[in-house]
């Protein structure tokens, strides 16, 4: 028993150090995928401006040609004022004139709001390109160091692994399956090692009774509040050299 309460100490170190590198690994995926988004919303958002810049272009050269035209018609009109016959014809022209004016009163208006718009869109796209160079730059250098700890953690992992399989090979399968089980509910940690008399997984304080019972180590315990497998200190100790 002393012999089995040992490997599954060492598995559970060799365990918590594989669950460690997935967990390196865990994060930077997730901070490149992060990045590589914000470097789309980035890309998109200059490209929808950009398509503003080009529509407000096209609308801003119309309404230049519209302002022309109606400028014609309004000097044509006010000459013609001159050469009215009666009345009618007189209000008549007024009234065209009215409209030709108060049109390009509104084409102006339209021209400047372009205008404006074109030179914000300008701007957001020059403070977007700054923050998507910004965000680039991270994204290479995450995206190195992803691959960088991939590669490190992969001779890392594999050696870890090798240990794992030859401190399985020499476990029961019920007890392998039940260390798996606890592990599975415990957060990762299927092994506690008792310290000062208390668990050391969940920190309840162990009965005397059955600390005396612990280091005889002639049989499995488990923690009755948490239900890891208890081992003593000495037997942890002992444990790092064995394997
Ligand atoms: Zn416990």
């Amino acid at each position: 028993m002393e012999e089995t309460l040992k490997l599954l100490c060492r598995l559970q170190t060799v365990d918590s150090s594989l669950d460690e590198l997935e967990e390196m690994k865990g994060d930077l995926p997730a901070v490149v995928a992060s990045l590589q988004s914000s470097v789309d919303s980035y890309q998109s958002l200059i490209t929808e401006k950009q398509n503003i810049i080009t529509s407000s272009v096209m609308a801003r050269d119309k309404a230049d040609v519209d302002i022309l035209e109606f400028k014609e018609k309004l000097e044509k009109y006010k000459a013609q004022q001159y050469e009215v016959r009666n009345n009618k014809e007189y209000d008549a022209l007024t009234k065209e004139i009215d409209f030709a004016s108060e049109s390009m009163k509104n084409l102006e208006k339209q021209f400047a709001s372009l205008e404006s718009a074109m030179t914000s869109a300008k701007s957001e796209i020059d403070a977007a390109a700054v923050q998507l160079e910004e965000v680039k730059k991270q994204l290479d250098e995450k995206t190195a160091e992803l691959a960088e700890v991939s590669k490190a953690n992969e001779e890392e992992e594999l050696q870890l692994t090798h240990q794992r399989q030859k401190i399985v090979v020499r476990l029961k399968g019920d007890t392998l399956s039940r260390y798996d089980r606890i592990r599975k509910g415990r957060s990762g940690k299927a092994v506690a090692v008792v310290r000062r008399g208390s668990c050391g997984g969940c920190h309840n304080k162990i009965p005397p009774q059955r600390l005396m019972e612990l280091r005889t180590q002639k049989k499995m315990f488990m923690c009755e509040h948490c239900g890891r497998i208890l081992i003593s200190e000495e037997l942890a100790r002992s444990s790092a050299t064995a394997v």
